[in-house]
């Protein structure tokens, strides 16, 4: 695991509780995946001790910079909006397994809420650039959760928003766009992150379609190096159930195997 000290391009408030950041890679060698994350100092102080854990939003090799989308939900991300255009990232990474586009799969469904959609979007652009047409399904509390759409448009997605606030984000709602889309498109796979009532959705979808699918999971985590067991969870593979590190072993993992709770 390598520690990179980079120089913060830019981190600016893009909706009412969202921040986004770009930090200047050039100075780190390492390549990077979608659905890799890195383990971030949030202080220049003591408090909070622990780093907190951010996927990669966008990896941008043509101007070597990556950028986070964050959420502001307590201390540590309270303390990361503090950071200023030439200060410096602390960043340990990257970290984790991320996802897999396999070859057969042409045609892809991500399935995306709250905080996940920042996690697909690196899967959605490294589609665009292999020539994967995707669809993906973004839910959010509100439209003004939904920044990322036109992101993920520029990357070739074809995107549909589905909020609470509209009333369009159930599972019933959200179970019937997606066999739509599965059926329209020939879809070949799924991916998902960010809520445990899409995860079981697309693990019944997956199992009924005959799809293979990835989810990527967001547990809070301690260490980041597999040695705390903080974001422990379980695997169910051959009728047996094993326990797994997010931080080591994921956190991407195989759809069907994650036993959601
Ligand atoms: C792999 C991964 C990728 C992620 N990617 C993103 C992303 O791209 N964008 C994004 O917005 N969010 C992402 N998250 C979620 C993000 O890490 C959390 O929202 C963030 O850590 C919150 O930190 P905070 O200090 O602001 O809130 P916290 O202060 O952490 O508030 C949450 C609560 O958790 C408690 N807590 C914190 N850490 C621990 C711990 N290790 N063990 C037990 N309790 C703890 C705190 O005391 C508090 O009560 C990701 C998480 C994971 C695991």
């Amino acid at each position: 695991m390598k520690q990179h000290l980079l120089p913060i391009i830019s981190n600016v408030q893009v909706s009412s509780r969202y921040w986004h950041m770009k930090i200047d890679t050039t100075e780190m060698n390492e390549t990077i995946e979608p659905g890799q994350f890195f383990h971030i100092r949030c202080s220049e102080g003591i408090f909070p001790f622990l780093r907190r854990p951010f996927s990669i939003y966008r990896i941008n090799k043509e101007d070597d910079t990556i950028e986070f989308l964050y959420l502001v939900k307590g201390e540590g991300t309270k303390d990361l909006t503090r950071k200023k255009p030439g200060d410096t990232a602390d960043l340990l990474g990257p970290l984790g397994y991320g996802f897999q586009l396999r070859p057969e799969c042409d045609d892809i469904l991500l399935t995306a809420r709250g905080v996940g959609i920042a996690t697909l979007a690196a899967l959605a652009q490294e589609a665009g650039r292999k020539g994967v047409r995707c669809t993906a399904i973004l839910s959010a509390r509100s439209r003004d959760d939904l920044l990322a759409a036109e992101t993920l448009q520029d990357f070739g997605a074809e995107v549909h928003k589905v909020t609470e606030e509209e009333g369009t984000s159930d599972v019933d709602s959200v179970e019937s766009l997606m066999r739509d889309i599965i059926n329209r498109k020939n879809i070949k796979a799924l991916y998902t992150c960010g809520s445990r009532r899409l995860s079981r959705l697309n693990q019944r979808l997956a199992e009924e379609y005959k799809l293979p699918g990835e989810i990527a999971l967001e547990e809070q985590m301690g260490c980041a190096m597999g040695a705390c067991f903080a974001c422990v969870c379980d695997l169910e593979e051959d009728g047996k159930q094993r326990s797994v590190r997010v931080c080591l072993e994921g956190p991407v993992f195989p759809l069907e195997k994650v036993v959601i709770s």
